[in-house]
């Protein structure tokens, strides 16, 4: 069975004033997601791209539970997604960390919503942040931190109270390139070994290709799925390094691919931009 599934999904929300032309929706409302529909198995690493505003976030926010659907239906392991669980842990773009907490305090706090008692928090809390490489950086606060390493951290925590599926939205893209790849290579290796569904937002093609099993292509507003890239190419599980891989002709291909689809709905979404900002 599908891990997660939407189904004919569809997400408008309202707006004052008239209805904006090109978001399709009825007399005030603007339609962010039209008709989604998507499968992903246990497992599974999915990435999905689109150009700016295209719905991306609303899509994962329904997935979190944080709103949910005017159309259709959202479901996680067969049963419709009801509000947020300890079933999906979130990583966003913005280090939603505490900033009075440690690193330590951060990761143990992600686990007082879960039944571990407080005496065994600390040491796990450790373990994980041992996991995305920060041991010895535990009684560190946020500012004392780089921001690769806070996403680290927002990572560790997600990871702590084992959930399921991990949604991260854009997690990386405010990070410097290099910082950017070897976070890439680490959340790969973290999915490898915990075998954890992800669902990856970006709108990196380079990422998309690098990161997903497939890549989901979303069309310009209102967002529905274009097309689903299945990306396969090296031998990625036996330890390729990054740059192997990145250079290999099948990377460059995929990339190609994704590339056509995401350039058409760029372009299209700049000339919806260009005519509501005349009319
Ligand atoms: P993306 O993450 O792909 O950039 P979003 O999912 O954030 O896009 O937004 C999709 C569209 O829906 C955007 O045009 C945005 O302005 C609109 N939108 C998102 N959230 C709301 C909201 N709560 N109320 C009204 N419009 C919203
Ligand atoms: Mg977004």
């Amino acid at each position: 069975m599908a891990k997660i599934v939407f189904e004919s999904v569809t997400k408008t929300f309202p707006v004052r004033g008239r209805g904006r032309k090109n978001g399709r929706g009825g007399e005030g409302e603007f339609t962010a997601l039209d008709s989604v529909d998507l499968e992903i198995g246990p497992g599974e690493f999915m990435v999905v791209v689109g150009p700016s505003g295209c719905g991306k976030s609303t899509l994962l926010d329904l997935l979190g539970g944080l709103t949910r659907p005017t159309g259709g239906r959202v479901l996680l392991d067969g049963a419709p997604v009801t509000g947020p669980g300890l079933d999906r842990g979130t990583v966003f773009q913005q280090y939603a960390l505490l900033p009075w907490r440690t690193a330590l305090g951060n990761v143990a706090f992600g686990l007082e919503a879960t039944g571990v008692p407080r005496r065994h928090r600390a040491a796990k809390a450790r373990e994980f942040l041992g996991l995305v490489g920060l041991t010895g950086f535990e009684d560190r606060h946020p500012h004392e931190l780089s921001g690769g390493m806070r996403q680290r951290v927002a990572i560790a925590r997600a990871l702590a109270y084992d959930p399921d599926v991990l949604l991260m939205d854009e997690p990386f893209a405010a990070l410097d390139a290099q910082t950017r790849e070897s976070l890439q290579d680490e959340l790969r290796r973290i999915w490898q070994r915990t075998g954890k569904t992800v669902v990856f937002i970006t709108h990196g093609i380079e990422e998309a290709v690098y990161l997903g099993q497939r890549v989901a292509v979303l069309t310009s507003r209102p967002g529905r799925v274009k097309e689903v890239v299945p990306v396969s190419f090296g031998d990625r599980g036996a330890g390729a390094t990054g740059e192997d891989l990145r250079s290999s002709p099948e990377f460059a291909r995929h990339r190609h691919e994704v590339w056509t689809l995401l350039h058409d709905e760029v372009a299209r979404a700049q000339r919806l931009e260009k005519e509501e900002a005349a009319a």
